[in-house]
């Protein structure tokens, strides 16, 4: 077997998480391809490395001297080193860096984060270090070079066999550094795991995995052990988030599975993100459930409707035109509903009904507002009858108004859309009813 370990910041935030990764690195052979973050924050009040050299960006760009923040930096990765016993010379390297400071671009400032902690992890795992400019390799438009990458990181591999590379960044063939967007560290692992074709992607971070609700509404939350790559993309979409979503699409292409792991309790089982589950496993009928508070519905009725050829399209075509992301379009036989993100629309709404009455002329418009949409997301729900009555029974005995229901075409989720006062109510309720009471359900067929 081969992995790929990515360590996120707060994994390689001091000394003492640098001793933990370093003991599950040395707890499994397999785990040879290392990818490291910038440190992150020591406690919550502390800075990530990155902010702070995006901070440096911003003083030097407004010629204010950066001199005491550039020492607090450096003072973090000398005390990193001092207390690992290292002898990479980081004194006089971070000196060099911040000699030329203004001489170099702001993305390659910002990418010194990962370069130096990745730096001390090499020596510290005694692994080769590797530089990201050297084997990620970006086109000139900023889009990565997926050909070059698997060449150059296949090449590496022949060489070193092993190594640490510090994530977040690449560059063009001209050695001009480019960045991931942030939080990217997760996007250079995929792209290593796909590239040498590993058999597991561990991304290791500070929370035991998935979890099946967000802790802010329901007490303790379960973790989800496993799930399909679907399934995270309805719940994240939704908000709930733990991976870099566009880490996914590099391992998913080449059917590699995801497993976040906790750094600060490996034991833990984590969560294992696969293209499909096996079938007939003992398994949650709902995997997890997910929502976003303020949508906006505006719903467009018109007698015969249905056989005006063009009518729901041309009604998109105003949201377009106001550049508006449509979420939802719930159907009716002579109504239709478009619903969107209520931050989206605040200024364009009056002139969006006013298009829509000239250019539609409907019976009616009728908009409604403060909607929250819940995704109520299981794999398992389209092999079981009778899912969704039980949940709008819950949901009603709970005094749960459902204003909208719409079902994702693969069947892996319904969603609902309530009153956003009703919200925290109804992921407690189907929570508490679906995916607490049911830690064992088994699926028979
Ligand atoms: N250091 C970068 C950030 O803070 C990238 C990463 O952590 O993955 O966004």
């Amino acid at each position: 077997m081969l992995k790929v370990a990515k360590f996120g910041g707060s994994s390689v935030a001091n000394a003492q998480q640098f001793k933990k990764v370093a003991s599950i690195v040395a707890a499994d052979s397999d785990r040879r391809y290392i990818v490291v973050s910038a440190s992150g924050k020591r406690f919550t009040t502390d800075n990530k490395i990155t902010d702070l050299l995006l901070l440096v960006n911003a003083h030097i760009s407004y010629h204010v001297d950066c001199t005491v923040l550039l020492q607090t930096i450096k003072e973090r990765y000398i005390e990193l080193a001092r207390e690992l016993k290292l002898t990479y010379p980081i004194a006089q390297k971070f000196d060099e860096f911040a000699m030329h400071i203004k001489d170099v671009s702001p993305e390659y400032v910002v990418s010194r984060g990962e370069w130096f902690t990745a730096q001390l992890m090499a020596e510290f795992l005694n692994k080769p270090f590797v530089d990201a400019s050297d084997v990620i390799r970006f086109h000139h438009d900023g889009s990565l070079n997926q050909e070059a990458t698997a060449q150059l990181l296949q090449q590496l591999v022949v060489e070193k066999g092993s190594f640490v590379l510090p994530g977040f960044y690449g560059a063009t063939s001209d050695g001009k550094i480019k960045l991931f967007e942030r939080g990217g560290g997760d996007i250079t692992g995929a792209i290593v795991a796909r590239a040498l074709e590993v058999d597991v992607y561990e991304n290791w971070t500070d929370v035991s995995g998935f979890l099946a609700a967000d802790p802010r509404i329901v007490n303790d939350p379960r973790i989800i052990h496993r799930i399909t790559f679907d399934e995270m993309r309805e719940l994240s979409y939704m908000g709930a988030s733990v991976l870099q979503e566009e880490a996914i699409f590099p391992v998913r292409e080449a059917n590699i599975p995801i497993q976040i792991k906790n750094t600060n309790d490996p034991e833990a089982l984590g969560t294992m993100i696969r293209e499909t589950a096996e079938e007939r496993e003992s398994e949650h009928l709902i995997t997890g459930v997910a929502g976003r508070k303020n949508f906006t519905a505006v719903h467009i009725q018109k007698a015969h409707m249905s056989t005006e050829i063009g009518f729901i399209r041309r009604a998109l075509s105003v949201f377009e035109r106001y550049h508006v992301s449509v979420e939802h379009v719930p159907t009716g036989v002579d109504s239709f509903g478009v619903v969107v993100n209520g931050a989206d629309v605040v200024d364009t709404i009056y002139s969006i009904v006013n298009d829509l009455q000239k250019e539609l002329v409907p019976d009616s418009i009728h908009i409604v507002e403060h909607l929250a949409l819940i995704s109520i997301v299981g794999r398992n729900m389209s092999r079981r009858a009778g899912t969704s009555g039980r949940i709008f029974g819950v949901l009603g005995e709970a005094g749960v108004n459902i204003r909208m229901i719409t079902q994702s075409s693969q069947e892996i989720s319904i969603i609902l859309g309530v009153n956003n006062e009703d919200f925290n109510t109804a992921i407690g309720v189907i929570y508490n009813r679906f995916v607490k009471s049911e830690m064992v359900g088994t699926i028979s067929q």
